[in-house]
């Protein structure tokens, strides 16, 4: 292997996903298998994660599967502790799972708004706690958390979206300054829309989509396999100097 390849390869690491099941998260577990990580596979649908963990095998890699509903801080909690059943450490965490409720404001409810709030925030701040002290005692880590445009921007009718991806570039942003002095680097990727099931769902719609599409100047949405290549430098040795980041993965959307 040459000293590049030696820089973005994961031989050997352990990785925890959440959102494994499809979309993103699938991609991402590709990905990363392909540069020689071991996965934990996390979402709720065993069957979709059973799909994923066959790429992965695939590939030569392990792929261990464990279900849990993010919904609450105990089911993230519950699956912090099972990963760390399954490996002493985790190397690598990448926060995916996520939902996307949109709504306009007036008609947000609080289920939407509490919902979204609990998977995309509260879930990864109770994992990432839980992972964390295994990470100090090996001294090293890499967190990826899977945040979005929105998160730095407004966008219409995604007012518990947008707040939730905002709170996890923050806590992102907290946690490099915490848990730099222990070498973990913990950075936030931050896609525009990405043609997944959510993707699909909220815009596809061409009525919805192609206004935003006009908005990006590379002129159409993303691919999973793109969002996981960044991740993947993001959980490699290659990004070893970068911490706190806000990655923008938007075609040029929030460079104008
Ligand atoms: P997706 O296709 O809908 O996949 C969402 C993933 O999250 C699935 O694996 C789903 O698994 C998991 N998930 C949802 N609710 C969960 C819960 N209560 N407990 C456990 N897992 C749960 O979405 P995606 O587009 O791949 O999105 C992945 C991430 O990228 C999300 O954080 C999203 O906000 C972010 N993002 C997406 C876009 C986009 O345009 N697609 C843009 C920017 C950011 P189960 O349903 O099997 O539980």
């Amino acid at each position: 292997m040459s000293e590049f390849q030696e820089r973005f390869s994961l031989e050997g690491k352990r990785v925890l996903l959440t959102g494994a099941s499809k979309g993103i998260g699938a991609a991402i577990a590709d990905v990363l298998a392909d540069a020689g990580a071991d996965l934990i596979l996390s979402a709720r649908d065993e069957g979709q994660l059973l799909e994923t963990a066959k790429v992965v095998e695939a590939k030569g890699r392990t792929a261990h599967i464990v279900s849990a509903d993010l919904t609450t801080a105990a089911g993230a909690r519950e699956l912090g502790k099972q990963a760390l059943e399954i490996y002493d450490a985790i190397d690598i965490l990448v926060n995916c799972a996520g939902v996307a409720r949109v709504a306009p404001f007036e008609e947000l409810t609080q289920e939407m708004w509490d919902q979204t709030m609990a998977v995309n925030l509260t879930a990864p701040f109770a994992l990432t706690q839980e992972i964390v002290p295994s990470m100090i005692k090996q001294g090293k880590g890499k967190i990826v958390n899977i945040a979005s445009q929105t998160g730095v921007i407004g966008a219409d009718d995604h007012a518990a979206y947008a707040a939730s991806k905002g709170g996890l570039i923050s806590l992102t942003r907290v946690l490099a300054g915490e848990l730099g002095p222990h070498n973990i680097q913990v950075n936030s990727v931050c896609p525009t829309v990405i043609l997944t099931p959510m993707g699909e769902k909220v815009w596809g719609p061409p009525e919805k989509g192609d206004p935003m599409k006009a908005k990006i100047p590379l002129g159409r949405f993303g691919q999973p396999v793109e969002v996981a290549d960044l991740v993947l430098y993001l959980a490699s040795s290659a990004s070893d100097f970068m911490s706190g980041g806000t990655v923008m993965l938007d075609g040029g959307y929030t460079a104008l």
